[in-house]
């Protein structure tokens, strides 16, 4: 066997992209999804492949008055959509979830080609991710009315979502707010927006009624004028905490509901009693799963100073191993960076700061090499601000009161990992740390039921589990009259 191996030469083992441009061929250029239709397409931009800089498809630069439209349908449809019983809509979420498996491979590739993640992750995390969470807002809708009897959902929602897990935050708002009984417009990033149209075409297939749906693609004025939207009743954003500070200064004083997933910079903290290899593995997936463009991503490795060094190095053995490259090659660990701009992003801020850098190989194009920095200060930006890229900035501490003084310094609070085998260490650490989810020995443990949100400068409101589908409702306005079971029964002759 030995010697068959040494004989056989490996080479890249592409995903085939036939079925996801036949698709696209077939549909674009793309107007919107409103009503449970396209619309004709108008002003268009192109939606590029980062990997290759190729154009893959034209996409409409929506307007106010498509916005208005949009709005306009979910209104319509809403009040019908609400007044389903909640297992008649968990019908409809079950048929979505099972639609995302059937069409896993085509969601898979396409959402690689447009983001640059590696198929790999596409096809085993996001769209996994994707269907769980239609099944499991499924149930939470099989639940709503005996569990919630005094609860109604908010109306019409609109959802601006970022590019890094585009068709995963797609369903982190579209399952609560129909699950809840609500009807949404989505704004997907207009760096990503073909899995969301795919999954238009898909709501068609499972019977959708129209107008619980609708789609609106373009840019950030897009996403501005349905934040502006009078009839939008609640907003739910995830992006950048700079976009996220706009968003609630326009919805200041509006009386309409916000949630806000935004930025991190969440510190992994390794104490000198920890599992080092699986510390070493797990921070590869903290901060190189999805080239480090996660907003929850350990990006700020906290060693303590006795294992530091020993840390260190097989940290740099293992960058050593990880390939960089084609996305649609099944056997990478990193793809390309989303966009040339996130790509001149990252490159500038750590052109800007001082620090010594271990940078392993990666090739020419839209990508940037696994990155470790040491040396900084807490003060420094590298320390502070997120990077949103492959790049895991270190400091050592001594004690544990010092690990959560430097966790705790920064104006974030997203996620942390802790590692350590002594779990009474771990479960003291883990309160004191301001992040609104803290994992150990783990990372990016993300599930359905699990409310995910930050803290601080990082957002508030939860998606996922009870949390998160509170976030889409509301107390009833009215309430029937209560029927007490304690009441006398009325006398049946006069002598009782
Ligand atoms: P971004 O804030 O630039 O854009 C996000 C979305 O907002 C896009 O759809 C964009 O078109 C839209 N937008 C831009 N300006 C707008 C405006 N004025 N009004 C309304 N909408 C507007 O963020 P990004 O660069 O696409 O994504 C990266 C950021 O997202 C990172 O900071 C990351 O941490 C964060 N993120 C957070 C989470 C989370 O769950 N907390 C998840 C993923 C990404």
């Amino acid at each position: 066997v030995k010697e068959i191996f040494d004989t056989m030469t490996y080479g890249p083992a592409p995903e085939s992209s036939v079925e996801a441009m036949a698709w696209l061929h077939a549909n674009a250029p793309f107007g919107h999804w409103i009503g449970g239709k396209f619309t004709a397409p108008g002003t268009t931009f192109a939606s590029h492949n980062p990997a290759t800089s190729e154009t893959l498809a034209q996409i409409t630069q929506g307007t106010t008055t498509d916005i208005d439209t949009a709005v306009t349908a979910a209104g319509r449809a809403q009040p019908k959509w609400a007044k389903l019983p909640g297992h008649k809509r968990a019908q409809y979420l079950y048929a979505l979830a099972r639609l995302v498996q059937k069409h896993s491979r085509l969601f898979a590739t396409l959402e690689t080609l447009d983001s640059g993640k590696p198929i790999r992750e596409a096809r085993d995390i996001d769209i996994p991710l994707v269907a769980r969470h239609f099944y499991y807002h499924a149930g939470l809708a099989q639940l709503l009315d005996a569990e919630q009897p005094d609860m109604a959902p908010v109306g019409v929602c609109g959802a601006i979502i970022p590019w890094n897990f585009p068709l995963l935050m797609l369903a982190w708002k579209v399952a609560p707010a129909l699950a809840a009984g609500n009807t949404i417009v989505l704004k997907p990033a207009e760096q990503t927006p073909l899995t969301a149209l795919l999954f238009a075409q898909i709501s068609r297939e499972a019977g959708l009624p129209p107008g619980v749906l609708n789609i609106v693609t373009g840019d950030g004025a897009t996403g501005a004028a349905l934040v502006a939207h009078p009839d939008a009743t609640k907003i739910a954003f995830t992006g950048s905490t700079d976009v996220g500070r706009k968003i609630r200064t326009a919805t200041a004083g509006t009386g309409k509901a916000l949630t806000l997933e935004l930025g991190g910079k969440s510190p992994y903290i390794v104490f000198d009693d920890a599992d080092i290899d699986s510390a070493v593995e797990g921070l590869v997936d903290a901060i190189w799963f999805n080239g480090g463009q996660v907003c929850c991503a350990g990006s700020r490795l906290l060693v303590q100073e006795g294992i530091a060094e020993r840390f260190h190095t097989k940290l740099r053995a293992r960058m050593n191993g990880l390939r960089v490259g084609d996305p649609m090659d099944k056997c990478i660990d990193m793809g390309a960076i989303n966009s040339p701009e996130q790509l001149a992003r990252i490159t500038a801020m750590v052109d800007a700061s001082g620090g010594e850098k271990y940078q392993t190989a990666c090739p020419t194009g839209c990508y940037y090499p696994p990155t470790l920095i040491t040396g900084l200060g807490s003060a420094d930006a590298l320390m502070q601000d997120e990077i949103f890229g492959p790049v895991l900035v270190s400091m050592t501490f001594r004690t544990p009161a010092e690990a959560v003084d430097l966790a705790n310094n920064t104006r974030y609070g997203l996620a942390a990992s802790i590692w350590s085998e002594n779990i009474n260490v771990a479960l003291d650490i883990a309160p004191q740390i301001k992040a609104g989810v803290v994992w150990i020995n783990g990372a990016n443990m993300l599930d359905a039921a699990a409310p995910f949100g930050g803290v601080r400068e990082s957002g508030f409101g939860r998606e996922g589990g009870w949390d998160g589908l509170l976030a889409y409702l509301r107390p009833k306005a009215a309430s029937k009259p209560l029927r007490s079971t304690l009441a006398v029964p009325a006398p049946t002759s006069p002598e009782v």
